[in-house]
């Protein structure tokens, strides 16, 4: 397996050695709500200093029932939820407990970094397929062909990091259409950024077929603007979180006792109902202001993040561009070719607009002249 450091960690590193703004790695640069921080203040003198339960904090657990039932309008118990280190861990986990040596696992470029590991140390066999340019879309005539009864797991990401593309009832029907004719197919359906969506957010929580099949996973990094707490949490099916759970339990039995509390005590539905309109005004205060700037915006459903096309300023690859524009501009994005095996470079630098205005206001200016 190849050793790397990921381009997140690079470029964050980059960033800092240039005194650069990072619009690069996915993170908040602002507080996270003062009152949660206060719980959080609180709570570290009472008695939440020991393991949570293994599968996770109760109250915390009937939050995300609620949620559950509130977006989705699916009813679950605490048996179909399992709280996790982050999402990473949720995805570690879910490849570790579902896959084993030789099965096949469909997975789509651009993708976000921490799929491919868990299947290699498996002994699983990532199959990856190259979403559309400039669309971001699967070609679901390619994964056809790509379907096999060797065939173990699909990994989708929606909305997308790190195009922003989103589903569309089509989508889901190809998912469902699949599952029907593969009966041992599991979907990992990674939708960390479900509340971050400019759009009706169209989850494999909406539809029959998925709910039973899937493996659905969430971030409260994404949720709350708290990527560092690294609280995340799957839902899915008594019988497969079961399977999962296992696995859990020797990979890091409970997760994070004080945390778990203090998001139990502040979460609310509206809190997060608000998030995607939070977000909306951002991505309005950065896009309006490199409208004329000569990147091309290309269109995105969803995430914090935004990419642009270079193509009409250089010919550079998308590296060396990213680079340069740490180095001589004072600015931090990632290059996309960084999200593919293959490392296809369309010119496209990936702008994380989950930052302070004043970030963004100073970032566009920079673009602007550039
Ligand atoms: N999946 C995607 C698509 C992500 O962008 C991220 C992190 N930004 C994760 C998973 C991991 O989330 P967490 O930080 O909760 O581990
Ligand atoms: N998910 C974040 C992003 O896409 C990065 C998190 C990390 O550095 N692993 O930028």
């Amino acid at each position: 397996m190849e050793q790397k450091e990921t381009i997140f960690t690079t470029i964050s590193r980059l960033a800092q050695e240039y005194n650069a703004i990072n619009l690069g790695q996915g993170f908040p640069n602002f507080d996270p709500d003062p009152r949660m921080v206060n719980i959080l203040k609180e709570l570290a003198d009472q008695k939440v200093h020991q393991y949570a339960p293994m599968k996770g904090n109760p109250k915390l657990i009937s939050r995300i029932l609620q949620l559950t039932d509130h977006f989705y309008q699916r009813k679950l118990t605490p048996e179909n939820v399992l709280i996790t280190a982050g999402a990473t861990q949720a995805i570690f986990t879910a490849i570790t407990a579902l896959v084993n040596n030789g099965d096949e696992v469909i997975m789509f470029d651009p993708a976000y970094d921490c799929y491919e590991t868990p299947i290699l140390l498996q002994g699983g066999v990532p199959v990856r397929i190259n979403l559309t340019f400039p669309q971001y879309r699967i070609d679901w005539e390619m994964v056809e062909a790509k379907l096999s009864t060797k065939t173990k797991m699909i990994i989708v990401n929606n909305p997308h990091n790190p195009s922003g593309a989103t589903f569309t009832e089509s989508d889901l029907d190809q998912l469902e259409n699949i599952l029907e004719r593969y009966p041992k197919l599991i979907v990992l359906s990674d939708e960390v950024y479900e509340y971050i969506s400019f759009q009706p957010h169209l989850s494999c929580h909406n539809r029959e077929i998925l709910r039973k099949r899937s493996v659905i996973v969430s971030s409260f990094g994404k949720t709350l603007h708290i990527t560092g707490w690294k609280i995340g949490y799957m839902i899915a099916e008594k019988q497969l979180l079961d399977q999962i759970t296992q696995v859990h339990q020797y990979n890091v039995f409970s997760v994070n006792s004080l945390c778990q509390e203090a998001i139990s005590k502040f979460i609310e539905i509206d809190e997060v109902e608000a998030l995607s309109s939070f977000f909306k005004d951002k991505k309005q205060l950065f896009l309006s202001r490199i409208q004329n700037s000569k990147f091309k915006i290309l269109p995105s459903g969803g995430t914090y993040f935004q990419l642009l096309d270079y193509s009409n300023i250089s010919d550079e690859s998308d590296g060396e561009f990213a680079l340069k524009l740490i180095k001589e501009y004072g600015l931090a994005s990632i290059p996309v070719s960084g999200f593919y095996k293959d490392k296809s470079d369309h010119k496209v630098l990936r702008f994380c607009f989950g930052k302070d205005d004043e970030s963004l206001i100073k970032a566009s200016e920079i673009l602007c002249q550039i």
